[in-house]
Formats: structure tokens, C-alpha cells, sequence
């Protein structure tokens, strides 16, 4: 069986491997010929743990090819994905440009009977849109090629992209056509050993279950987020909170956690995405609205408690940061709490140095001479009058107190993910603030 995956970002290039694993002959498209290049000699251009040595296995094994020709990458095709991006546009709305560009491309050169895929996150109606272009394009040809169209979303979270596509929760297929249907659901037969369900559905209810199962979770988030804030003004501890909540299975332990608020590349576009939706059909969401402010506010909490521990006079004042991806294991930036807590700082006048074990190429693209970039985490500290710690990379959980004590000017801590201890922080003579919990102060020898 042969597939062509069109657009190899965090998605296209996970599912084009991993479907490669299986034994199916894949082609992987993109317009970005750099990336291509790169890909084709076995670089991966992003940072997602194991894909780049299954990418190499499946390029070696002749399974996996990458390639910025349409055309030719189309031909003899099943099953054509698009993984293209859906970046907000100016008004909120997913910009389908992209996809529907995509779409035009199939139309024109598409030969036999295949099944056109959207992955891509996509409003409402979208599949229909797909199906339109490309009938127009083929009207232009004066062929009669037949085709369908189908909605599957994509689930996987990165940093953990290849065991979400491998041994995915549940596939869902929208579609109108059994013939389509049935192509999808062999391709995803191999990852469906676990007995995980394919649950079959007609295209919008597929298109709104990818958008509806993010408004979910980022309201998870939004929700406990707005709780620990008043968790701390009532002092209470979110930490406690959470644990008690979260062992109600009907409330669960998954995305309750408080923190510097939601970023990446899908929470808050997919947000902004289903909010325009509900106000292009008259029908207001109106907890959606709150959890984006509430986000929108708590990307500053954790600045704010910098600003206020320093008497609003960070000039002269040097800052480390541990951490910048928008989550860890990911180099992704998009719309990462760092960007908006790392302006904040810096425009209140702090010398921000920053470390993170991945993501700093991507950083400093987008943050340039804001802050200077360091090789360890224990860099940062030197000389620093506080730590604001943005991302829990695993190799921030139990650092060296004592080389910090040594390297930190002022021992202050604003932990923007609740990872540390309130009390082990006292004992190290820390100064701790962190999100929904008491700040503590070192304890008195
Ligand atoms: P991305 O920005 O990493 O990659 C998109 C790729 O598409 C880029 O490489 C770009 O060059 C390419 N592209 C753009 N126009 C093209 C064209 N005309 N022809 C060929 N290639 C083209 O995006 P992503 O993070 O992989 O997301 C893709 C889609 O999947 C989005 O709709 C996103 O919401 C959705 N999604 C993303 C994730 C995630 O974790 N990143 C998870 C689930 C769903």
C-alpha cells in the first residue's frame, strides 16, 4: 500500500514514519525544500524523543521517502493526508489556507481513486471545502477521477508523539464513504492491537470531537488555574487541592495541575478556533471565552510575583530561567508562557539568562538579545537574584541545592509549576513562591 502524507511538521513527519513502521510505503511532502534536504539525509529538524532513528531505520529500509514534488509523491496513492499547519488568523479562525492550497494540488494532479484525509485541526465544513476544491481542479481538467474525502484528528501530544500514534486511545474516522472507511481503518489496523476503538462518525462530528477534546482540557487547565489562585489568597494549598480532587474518577488526575498557563502550538489556537466558531453560528461559548482569559492572565502570574518580591524595581536585577519549551520534551515554542513571562521581565528592566535542555535554538530565533542563552542550568544561577523556573524538564526536579546556594546571589525561587517541596525549599533556606501554594520563607537558624 503506498500513502502520501502532505506537510512534514510535528505531525506529518510523526505519522508518515510511524505508518512506515508498518510496512507501508510513505512519502512524505513539504514545500519547505531545506526540510526536505535535511530529512532525506536523515536529520530531523525537530526535537521529538526516538524519531529520529525510526526516521533513519525507515528511510534506510526504503519505506520512508521525503520528497517537494506532489506530483509524483501522489501517484499511485490510496490514501493522501494533509498535516498541513492551521495557524489563527487575524480574527481567531483556523486560516485554512494551507489545507485548501493543498487540496487545489491533489486536484490537479490527482490520477486514480484515492481518499483525501484531513489530520490537519480544521473547523467545521472543512472536509466539505477539501472535497469541493478538488472536484473544481478536476472540472478544470475535464477528468472524471473518483475520490472521497474524510476527518481523521490527530491525538498525539509531543513529546510523547510516537507511543500516542503507535498505541493511539481511539482513531476517529469521519467519513461519508464505506470505501474510504475501510482504506483508513486498515492502515490503522497494526496500532490498534491494544484493543483501542476505532469509533466511525459522519465528517462534522469528527472535525468537532479534535476541537471539543482540546477546549476540554485546556478548560481543565484554566479551571485549576483559576482555583490556586484563590487557593492563595484564601490559603489554601492547589497541590492539596489537586490530590483531593484527583482521586474522584469522575474528575481524574490527568491536566489539573496549576501552573504558568497552557501554551503550544494546538490549546490556544484550537481555543481561539472553536470560540469564532460559536460566534459565526450565533451560538456564544461562553466557558471558553473565560479559559482563554484566565490563560491569558496566568502566563503573568508567575512575573508578577517576581515584580512584586523586588518591590517593582527589577533594574539591575538578574534573572535565571529554567526552562522555555511550551512543555518539556519538545523544542516547541509556539506560544510557549516563557515568551510572555520573559518580555514582562525584560521590559521591567531584569537581565534575563536562560537555559533549557532543548529548546534553546528555537528560542533564540524568537527571543534574540532579550536574554543570553546558557550551556547549563547551573550557568544561569550565577550571580542571579532569583530563579523563575517556566518548564519542569525532568532535570530541574532535584537539582544540587548546595551548588545552588554557592552560585545564587539572593536565594529566591518562583516556580511556575509547583515542582518543588514548600518545606525541603524552607530547609535549604530558599525563599519559594510558587502557583496556588503559600509562599515560604527560609526558615530562622
Ligand atoms: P507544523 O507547522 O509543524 O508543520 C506544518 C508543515 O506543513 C510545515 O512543514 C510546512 O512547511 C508544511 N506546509 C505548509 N504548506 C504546505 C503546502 N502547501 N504543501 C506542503 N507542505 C506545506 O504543524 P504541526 O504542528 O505538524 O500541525 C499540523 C496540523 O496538525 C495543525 O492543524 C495542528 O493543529 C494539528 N495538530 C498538531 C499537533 C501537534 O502536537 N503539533 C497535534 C494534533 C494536531
Amino acid at each position: 500500500m503506498k500513502i502520501a502524507i502532505i506537510g512534514t511538521g510535528y505531525v506529518g513527519l510523526v505519522s508518515g514514519t510511524c505508518f512506515a513502521e508498518t510496512g507501508i510505503q510513505v512519502t512524505c511532502v513539504d514545500i519547505d525544500h531545506a526540510k526536505i534536504d535535511q530529512l532525506n539525509q536523515g536529520f530531523v529538524p525537530i526535537y521529538e524523543p526516538g524519531l529520529e532513528r525510526m526516521v533513519n531505520t525507515n528511510l534506510e529500509k526504503g519505506r520512508l521517502s521525503f520528497s517537494a514534488n506532489i506530483q509524483e509523491s501522489i501517484a499511485g496513492c490510496e490514501a493522501i493526508f494533509i498535516a498541513v499547519g492551521t495557524p489563527p488568523g487575524e480574527d481567531g479562525s483556523a486560516d485554512l489556507r494551507h489545507v485548501l492550497t493543498v487540496a487545489g494540488n491533489i486536484g490537479k494532479y490527482l490520477e486514480e481513486y484515492a481518499v483525501i484525509i484531513t489530520k490537519s485541526t480544521v473547523p467545521i465544513n472543512t472536509a466539505e471545502k477539501v472535497r469541493e476544491t478538488i472536484a473544481e481542479e478536476l472540472l478544470k481538467r475535464k477528468v472524471d477521477i473518483p475520490f472521497d474525502v474524510a476527518s481523521n484528528p490527530e491525538f498525539l501530544k509531543e513529546g510523547a508523539a510516537i507511543n500516542d500514534f503507535l498505541k493511539p486511545d481511539r482513531i476517529i474516522i469521519g467519513t461519508d464513504s464505506k470505501r474510504a472507511e475501510k482504506i483508513i481503518h486498515r492502515l490503522y489496523k497494526p496500532f490498534l492491537l491494544n484493543g483501542h476503538p476505532v469509533i466511525s462518525m459522519d465528517i462534522r462530528s469528527a472535525e468537532m470531537t479534535k476541537y471539543a477534546a482540546n477546549a476540554i482540557l485546556a478548560t481543565k487547565i484554566s479551571f485549576m488555574n483559576d482555583i490556586a489562585n484563590l487557593c492563595e489568597i484564601v490559603g489554601a494549598d492547589i497541590n492539596m487541592v489537586r490530590r483531593g480532587i484527583g482521586s474522584d474518577p469522575r474528575i481524574g488526575n490527568k491536566f489539573i495541575y496549576a501552573g504558568a498557563g497552557y501554551g503550544g502550538s494546538c490549546f490556544p489556537k484550537d481555543v481561539k478556533a472553536l470560540i469564532k466558531t460559536g460566534e459565526d453560528y450565533q451560538k456564544p461559548l461562553r466557558i471558553l471565552q473565560a479559559v482563554e482569559a484566565v490563560n491569558e492572565e496566568q502566563k503573568l502570574v508567575i512575573a508578577q510575583k517576581v515584580k512584586a518580591h523586588f518591590n517593582h524595581n527589577l533594574n539591575g536585577k538578574r534573572i535565571a530561567i529554567w526552562g522555555l519549551s511550551f512543555k518539556p520534551e519538545t523544542d516547541d515554542m509556539r506560544e510557549a508562557p516563557s515568551l510572555s513571562i520573559i518580555n514582562t521581565l525584560s521590559d521591567a528592566g531584569a537581565t534575563l539568562r536562560a537555559y533549557d535542555p532543548v529548546a534553546m535554538k528555537s528560542a533564540k530565533n524568537i527571543m534574540g538579545q532579550k536574554v543570553t542563552f546558557c550551556d547549563d542550568r547551573y550557568e544561569a544561577l550565577i550571580d542571579a537574584d532569583g530563579l523563575v523556573l517556566i518548564t519542569e524538564w525532568s532535570e530541574f526536579r532535584i537539582p544540587n541545592y548546595r551548588v545552588m546556594d554557592k552560585l545564587m546571589k539572593e536565594k529566591v525561587i518562583f516556580d511556575g509549576r509547583n515542582i518543588y517541596d514548600s518545606e525541603e525549599m524552607q530547609e535549604y533556606g530558599f525563599t519559594y513562591y510558587s502557583i496556588g501554594r503559600p509562599a515560604v520563607k527560609p526558615e530562622e537558624s
